[in-house]
């Protein structure tokens, strides 16, 4: 290191103790020590003011070539105690910090994102697979099932388009697109699988996680979706007027309760989820809890299959504080609970009175497709249990409300 001249409180100091001060302040020796040894005429804490800045020989700035320079920093000021010493250019405004805001840093670190966000794009092509070519068929309103035409309205009306031919993702649109994320994914793989959407290179990236070499995770969530059908809009709307006329392809109509059936199912579990989550215990969800709920819908609609698991999670939280049994107990109780109620009220010709919607729960995209534009019949579809009237004339798009 070269020190350049110096200033009056330095001034006793030879070129050799010049050089062995400037060297050990800026290796970091204790300032204390190096005001008494040196004999300098001023305070510990003030000692980095006189400290001229050091050449370093052998380190260059980056950015324009010159040498860099040690600047002094007050190390014994420091809220932490110490402050690293700072690298700096003798002829810009570059210095040795991540924080450096000269041009040069900022176009480096323009490159680097850029690098980056190159090195993901072709990991998800990779991921994805295909070469971003879109290749769209005409789509008629007859080749696509009930459950097709339910999930593609809803998920155009969930994701929005990004633009002719391409759909956000679902976890932008403000309402959900299902109760459940199983159902929501078991909706997206149909469209897949029925070639109306694929996933599309354009997803942001942030729908996967990066390892070095490898996409480690997709959120199916966060994807962006490529339309497959020839004017995707032309279609939504024929799907529409053809829903909401009620002329229906025939086979559209064996469909109906089966659809109503599923998607009232998924919205019971999720309720069943939720009262388990607000009484402490994580919900048992596997073939016994299938069975339960999809045994409560065979005669009773979404609105009474809420009572009947809100009153079978009250006896549990009654039955788990008088018993004081654990959390994976109580939710193997909370099944039964239910069921056993349930049974009691069909024996002992219980009403059932419904429940209203929980607020926590809104209701869902596919909700307001299936019931407001095809079924249209509104939140009678979870007030009430709805069944095909007559299969044997299936022209007929009325639905018969038991209860
Ligand atoms: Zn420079
Ligand atoms: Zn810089």
């Amino acid at each position: 290191m070269d020190a350049t001249k110096p200033p009056t409180p330095l001034g006793h100091l030879t070129a050799e103790n010049l050089h062995s001060l400037v060297t050990r302040f800026y290796l970091g020796e204790s300032a204390k020590n190096l005001v008494k040894e040196f004999g300098i005429a001023c305070t510990a804490a003030k000692l980095h003011s006189i400290m001229p800045p050091a050449l370093i020989s052998d380190r260059f700035c980056p950015a324009c070539g010159v040498q860099m320079q040690i600047a002094a920093v007050n190390r014994t000021s420091s809220r932490y105690g110490y402050l690293p010493i700072v690298v700096r250019c003798s002829g810009c405004e570059h210095y040795e910090h991540a924080s450096c805001g000269c041009a040069f840093c900022v176009r480096v670190r323009q490159q680097l994102a850029e690098n980056e966000e190159n090195r993901r794009r072709d990991l998800i092509r990779e991921f994805l697979g295909g070469d971003g070519e879109i290749e769209s068929a005409p789509r008629t309103v007859e080749s696509l099932s009930l459950r097709e035409a339910v999930a593609f309205i809803a998920m155009v009306r969930a994701c929005g388009y990004i633009n002719e031919t391409t759909l956000g993702s679902i976890d932008f649109s403000g309402t959900p697109l299902s109760p459940t994320y199983g159902y929501s994914q078991e909706l997206i793989d149909l469209l897949r699988n029925a070639r109306l959407i694929q996933a599309s290179l354009q997803s942001s990236t942030h729908a996967f996680t990066f390892s070095e070499s490898e996409i480690t995770n997709c959120y199916f969530e966060r994807l962006s979706w490529d339309l497959l059908v020839t004017d995707a809009k032309e279609l939504v709307r024929e799907l529409e007027n053809v829903a909401l006329s009620g002329n229906w392809p025939a086979s559209w109509h064996e469909e109906s309760e089966a659809l109503w059936s599923e998607l009232a199912f998924a919205e019971s579990i999720q309720f069943f989820a939720l009262c388990s989550q607000q009484r402490g215990w994580r919900p048992n969800l596997g073939d016994a809890t299938n069975a339960m709920l999809e045994n409560l819908l065979r005669d009773h609609s979404v609105a009474q299959c809420y009572r009947i698991v809100w009153t079978g999670a009250q006896h549990t939280a009654d039955y788990k504080a008088r018993k004081n049994i654990s959390n994976p107990h109580a939710a193997n109780v909370f099944i039964g609970a239910c069921q056993r109620w349930a049974d009691r009220a069909r024996v002992e010709n219980w009403e059932v009175k419904p429940l209203r919607r929980n607020f926590e729960l809104p209701r869902t995209v596919v909700s307001y497709v299936l019931h407001d534009v095809f079924f249209k019949i509104g939140e009678r579809g979870f007030s009430e249990r709805i069944r095909t009237i007559n299969p044997a004339q299936p022209n007929i798009p009325e639905l018969m409300v038991l209860e």
